[in-house]
């Protein structure tokens, strides 16, 4: 038995806490305590930090996320000049060059480098730059000759992809990894996590078409990483899913593609291309027959979407499932950043849920950001709509993306508590349950995670101050991370 006691507790129950120690026995939590105790087992003084249940991020891809840390970022780049610079100085991964994080609108030259600009640093090692949503990419000649192979390239091919070309590419950049160089990745993305005070993290394994990539590989293997993994078998192969053993079917499946690329799909028109309506990935067919299929073999389904064409058009076969077979499945809708009241509504009636990123709102809802830009200032109105899902009774678990974007939770429950529209905030204390009490719901994990509560994993966070009082929430000191009682390094 170990007695944790001096320490402010918040079980995160919906409760009011007085709590002030908690002991811990293999792994779970015996009993919480208002005062000191006295029995017999080994004490640690907190003194006074602040514990809550360990944050969980509903969604990231570690796999990239862990690739790519390896590699070479190009968040804050200003130029080709210094993005070449930035390659030039990478490390290799086999004869491989991952880059990340990059936004050419944010570059003097306003816009992506060429293949040809790749070649002449790298023209012998395959370079893959992601658009920092993940939604297009450019890689050089020395890749395209390669993938040429498998799968031909247009003819007019100038290093830039999107759509379909666009996984295509970064697939092939994956799926020639190595069993050994996967696990390292998935290390480099647990110790990451846990430096933002994680002990859980939804993670997405497969091509998102028909392949689970190293999924069994991943299984195997969890028990060697500091934090759990909530695996998704990303991909529309319910067979190799079921024979996996998974939970859940989808991630980010794409039904349309992002903002950023002009793919989400809508209703109206973007506001800076008249023309364009974005697109759906998949007809209704489609949709229809792999949500029946994964509902009526109890699985949970997960799917990106982004624009309100596409989640009005997943909402409509999950929908169509429930009424007919009602289960307490939790489908997902991950992203889900653009709704109307009565998407809403349904949602709510159906027991539908969101994986949301309250990040998102933070980097791109602001005045003259990528949503007025490309939705307008109504419609950016109606963007990650916190307050009203909330209010509608829809559960929402709150994640990162990673590696979209950074994986800390304290940042974006510190977004949630400030969103652009005011309207759409939440109140510190909602904050944290959509990375603790309600993330536990998406994965079924409620009665196990996220709450400090007698009988529940002894997983928890240490603050130096308490983010339920805090006007500077992001900022707040990680003292340490406990997962199963267990102390780890940060
Ligand atoms: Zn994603
Ligand atoms: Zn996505």
């Amino acid at each position: 038995m170990r007695v944790f006691y001096n320490c402010r507790i918040e079980p995160m129950t919906g409760q009011k806490s007085d709590y002030t120690a908690l002991a811990v026995d293999d792994g779970k939590i015996v009993v919480l305590f208002r005062t000191k105790p006295s029995m017999g087992g080994e004490y640690k003084d907190m003194r006074g930090a602040y514990i809550f249940p360990g944050f969980i991020d509903t969604h990231t891809h570690s796999i990239s996320g862990g690739i790519y840390s390896l590699g070479v970022s190009l968040e804050g780049c200003r130029n080709l000049w210094e993005l070449s610079e930035r390659l030039s100085a990478g490390k290799l991964m086999g004869n491989k060059l991952f880059c990340w994080h990059l936004d050419e609108t944010e570059l003097l030259e306003q816009r992506f480098p060429t293949a040809e600009e790749l070649d002449r640093i790298y023209p012998e090692t395959a370079v893959l730059i992601r658009r920092v949503d993940g939604h297009s990419c450019v890689i050089n000649s020395y890749a395209a000759e390669q993938i040429t192979a498998i799968q031909p390239l247009p003819a007019d091919f100038n290093g830039t992809f999107r759509g379909r070309l666009n996984d295509v590419v970064v697939n092939w950049f994956h799926s020639s990894l190595d069993e050994e160089s996967i696990l390292k990745a998935y290390d480099r993305a647990a110790a990451h996590a846990l430096k933002y005070g994680h002990t859980t993290i939804h993670t997405m394994v497969g091509d998102g078409y028909n392949s689970l990539e190293h999924y069994s590989l991943l299984e195997a293997n969890l028990d060697r990483f500091p934090v759990e993994y909530i695996l998704y078998a990303q991909c529309f192969n319910l067979e190799a899913a079921l024979e996996a053993g998974a939970k859940r079917l989808g991630g980010c499946i794409l039904a349309d593609g992002s903002f950023g690329s002009h793919t989400a799909a809508l209703f109206e028109p973007y506001a800076d291309q008249p023309e364009n309506y974005g697109r759906l990935y998949h007809d209704d067919a489609h949709w229809q027959n792999i949500i029946s299929k994964a509902h009526a073999a109890g699985l949970q389904f997960a799917v990106h979407c982004i624009g309100d064409r596409a989640i009005s058009q997943i909402l409509k076969f999950y929908g169509e499932v429930q009424e007919q077979d009602p289960q307490d499945l939790r489908h997902i809708l991950i992203h889900n950043e653009l709704t109307s009241d009565e998407m809403i509504g349904k949602m709510s009636r159906h027991n539908i849920v969101a994986a949301m990123q309250p990040m998102f709102d933070r980097l791109w809802a602001g005045e003259g950001g990528l949503y007025q830009r490309v939705l307008g200032k109504e419609r950016t109105l109606r963007t990650n709509r916190l307050r009203t899902l909330r209010d509608s009774g829809v559960i929402i678990g709150g994640g990162s993306d990673w590696y979209v974007t950074e994986m800390d939770a304290l940042a974006g429950i510190d977004a949630a508590t400030r969103m652009h529209n005011p309207l759409e905030s939440l109140t510190a204390y909602e904050a944290v349950e959509l990375y603790t009490s309600k993330a536990a719901y998406l994965s079924h994990d409620e009665n196990r995670l996220g709450q400090l509560k007698a009988g529940y994993q002894a997983d928890f966070v240490v603050l130096a101050e308490n983010p339920l009082e805090s006007n500077n929430i992001k900022d707040i000191r990680i003292k340490a991370v406990y997962k199963r009682g267990e102390r780890f390094n940060l």
